[in-house]
C-alpha cells in the first residue's frame, strides 16, 4: 500500500494542515491500492501564496530558460516512464500495455509540440507598418489553478501544466482524487528538474474542498478545467465572483457518420475507438449514424466486435479493455444500458452486469445498441462506458441533423470515400474537431469543443495562448528594440 499523503508547495514535499485520508481504489480488484490525503482550503491558499510569491521572478525568465526547464522534465520522464505508465493502470484501470502505449506516452506527446510550438512565438511584436510606436506583447496571466479529470490523467496533466509554465504562469494543479498517484509521480519530474520553488505546486483534493477554494480564490487569475459540464458550470459560477479567466473542457457525445461508400473497416475502427479505455474518453464516437443501405451489415460487425472485445484486470498484459474507474461510474453505467432497454434500443451485444467468470472489479460489458432513436437517453447521455448506440440515416441531411442535436459538440467522425461530401460535412458538423476516414489530427492540432463541450482550446500555439495575456503598446521606441524583446 503506498502512503502519498504529502502535497507539493514551494518546493516542498509538505504534510496536510488537516490530515483527511482518501483511499485509492485499485478497480481492477477494488482493494485499496494507495493513502492519499485530500486538501483543505488552508493547504491550497499555502500553495496559491507559494505561486504568488514565484511569479515575479518566472514570469520574467526568458523563455530560453523556461523552455530549458520543461525539457528537463520530459527528460526526467524519459528515465521513469514505465513508472508513469505503472502508476495510471493502477489508479484508473488503463490495461498496462495501453497505458505504456497510449496513456503514458501522452506526456512526451504534447509536451515537444508545445515546445515547437513555443519557438513561433512572438512575445513583443509590431501591431502594423501603419503604427511604427505600437508593439503587441504577450504576457502571463499570473497565478492559475489547474483541475483535472482521472480518464487519460497524464494527458490532460500536460495539456495545462507544461503551456502554463511556457507561457511564464506559476501553477497550482489539482488532480483528480481518483488518479493522483501519477500526478504525484509528475511533480518528482518537475521537483528532480530543478523547477524553481513555488512555480508549480499539486494539492491533492475534491471539489468541494481544494477545486472550489481554487475557484473561489482571489489571487488566482485563470482556472483551466477538464472534466463534466456539471462541474464546468459550478466552476464558472464560482470564479464569477473573482472575474477569473475561466477554460473548460468538458464532456462529449461524438457522432460517427459511416456511409455506404465508407472503407471496409470503418465500422470495425468505429466500435474499437468507442470501447477504448473503457469508453471513457470525452472524445469516443459513441454514436454511429450509419447510412441504411450498410446498416444491417454494420449492426452485425459492431456486434462481432463487442463479442470478440476481451474485458481483463488492468495488469494483465495484452490488447483488452481493463475495468471503468470506480463503483459510482459503474452504477451509472448500469443505469444507461437499462434504460436502453427499457426505451426499445435493441441490445446487440454486452448489457447489464458483471462479464461472464468475473465476480469483482468495476468491469463493464462491451454493449451495442442498434435501433437507437434520436431522443433516447442513451443518444443523449454521456454514459462514458463501452457502449455504442448504432442509429440509421437515409439521407445526408437527416445524419448532420442527428450529429448536431446534441447539447455537445466535442469530436464528430466522418467516414466515406467522397471527398466533396467530406468537406463539405467537415464544415456543417458543429463541433471542435472532426476526424474522417480514420485519420487522426496531426501534431500541435487545437483540442477542445463547442456549446456544452467546453470554451478551450488545449495542445499547441493555441493551448500556450489561453494562458497569455494581450497587452497593447503606444509610444514604443523602435530604437531601443532588443532592451526589452524579451
Ligand atoms: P468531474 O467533473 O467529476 O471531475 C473533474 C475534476 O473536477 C476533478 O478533479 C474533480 O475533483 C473536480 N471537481 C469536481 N467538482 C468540482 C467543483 N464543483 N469545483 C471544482 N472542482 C471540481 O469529471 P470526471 O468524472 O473526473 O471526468 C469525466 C468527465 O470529464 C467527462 O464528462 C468527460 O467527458 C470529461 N472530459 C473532458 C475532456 C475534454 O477535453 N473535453 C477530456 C477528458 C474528460
Amino acid at each position: 500500500m503506498l502512503i502519498k499523503r504529502d502535497f507539493y508547495i514551494d518546493g516542498r514535499w509538505t504534510a496536510p494542515l488537516a490530515p483527511n485520508d482518501c483511499a485509492v481504489i485499485d478497480p481492477s480488484t477494488e482493494d485499496a491500492c494507495a493513502i492519499i490525503s485530500l486538501g483543505s482550503a488552508a493547504d491550497t491558499d499555502a500553495a496559491v501564496a507559494a505561486a504568488k510569491r514565484a511569479f515575479p521572478a518566472w514570469a520574467a525568465t526568458p523563455p530560453a530558460e523556461r523552455k530549458a526547464y520543461v525539457e528537463a522534465i520530459l527528460a526526467q520522464y524519459e528515465k521513469r516512464a514505465e513508472e508513469m505508465a505503472q502508476a495510471i493502470s493502477l489508479e484508473m484501470g488503463a490495461p498496462i500495455d495501453m497505458s505504456r502505449d497510449s496513456q503514458a506516452p501522452c506526456l512526451p506527446w504534447h509536451l515537444k509540440n508545445f515546445l515547437t510550438a513555443f519557438d513561433h512565438i512572438e512575445w513583443v511584436r509590431p501591431l502594423g507598418p501603419h503604427a511604427p510606436n505600437d508593439r503587441i506583447a504577450l504576457e502571463p496571466i499570473g497565478v492559475v489553478g489547474l483541475i483535472t479529470p482521472w480518464n487519460w490523467p497524464m494527458n490532460q496533466v500536460t495539456l495545462k501544466v507544461i503551456p502554463a509554465l511556457l507561457a511564464g504562469c506559476t501553477c497550482v494543479l489539482k488532480p483528480s482524487e481518483e488518479s493522483p498517484l501519477s500526478s504525484l509521480l509528475f511533480a518528482e519530474f518537475v521537483h528532480d528538474a530543478g523547477v524553481p520553488a513555488g512555480v508549480f505546486n499539486l494539492v491533492n483534493g475534491d471539489g468541494a474542498g481544494v477545486g472550489s477554494r481554487l475557484s473561489t480564490h482571489p489571487d488566482v487569475e485563470m482556472i483551466s478545467f477538464t472534466g463534466s459540464t456539471r462541474a464546468g458550470k459550478a466552476i464558472s459560477k464560482a470564479a464569477a465572483e473573482t472575474l477569473k479567466r475561466v477554460t473548460l473542457e468538458l464532456g462529449g457525445k461524438g457522432a460517427n457518420l459511416i456511409f455506404a461508400d465508407a472503407d471496409d473497416r470503418a465500422v470495425e475502427r468505429g466500435v474499437k475507438h468507442c470501447f477504448n479505455n473503457s469508453g471513457q474518453s470525452c472524445n469516443a464516437p459513441t454514436r454511429m449514424l450509419v447510412e441504411r443501405p450498410a446498416y444491417d451489415r454494420a449492426v452485425e460487425i459492431a456486434k462481432q466486435v463487442a463479442e470478440s472485445t476481451k474485458v481483463a484486470s488492468a495488469h494483465e498484459p495484452g490488447r483488452h479493455i481493463g475495468p471503468v474507474v470506480n463503483k459510482r461510474q459503474w452504477d451509472q453505467i448500469q443505469g444507461y444500458i437499462q434504460k436502453g432497454i427499457e426505451e426499445g434500443a435493441r441490445l446487440v451485444a454486452g448489457g447489464l452486469g458483471l462479464p461472464e467468470g468475473m465476480n469483482k472489479g468495476y468491469f463493464v460489458r462491451p454493449t451495442v445498441f442498434a435501433d437507437v432513436k434520436p431522443g433516447m437517453t442513451i443518444e443523449r447521455k454521456e454514459i462514458f462506458g463501452p457502449v455504442l448506440s448504432i442509429i440509421p440515416f437515409d439521407t445526408e441531411a437527416e445524419a448532420v441533423q442527428i450529429a448536431n442535436d446534441t447539447p455537445y459538440g466535442l469530436t464528430n467522425y466522418v467516414q466515406s470515400q467522397d471527398g466533396t461530401r467530406r468537406n463539405r460535412l467537415a464544415r456543417q458538423l458543429r463541433a471542435g474537431m472532426v476526424e474522417m476516414n480514420g485519420k487522426s489530427r496531426g501534431a500541435g492540432s487545437p483540442f477542445g469543443g463547442v456549446k456544452a463541450s467546453g470554451r478551450a482550446r488545449e495542445g499547441g500555439i493555441w493551448g500556450i495562448e489561453e494562458f497569455l495575456e494581450v497587452k497593447a503598446i503606444s509610444g514604443w521606441d523602435p530604437d531601443a528594440e532588443g532592451i526589452a524583446a524579451e
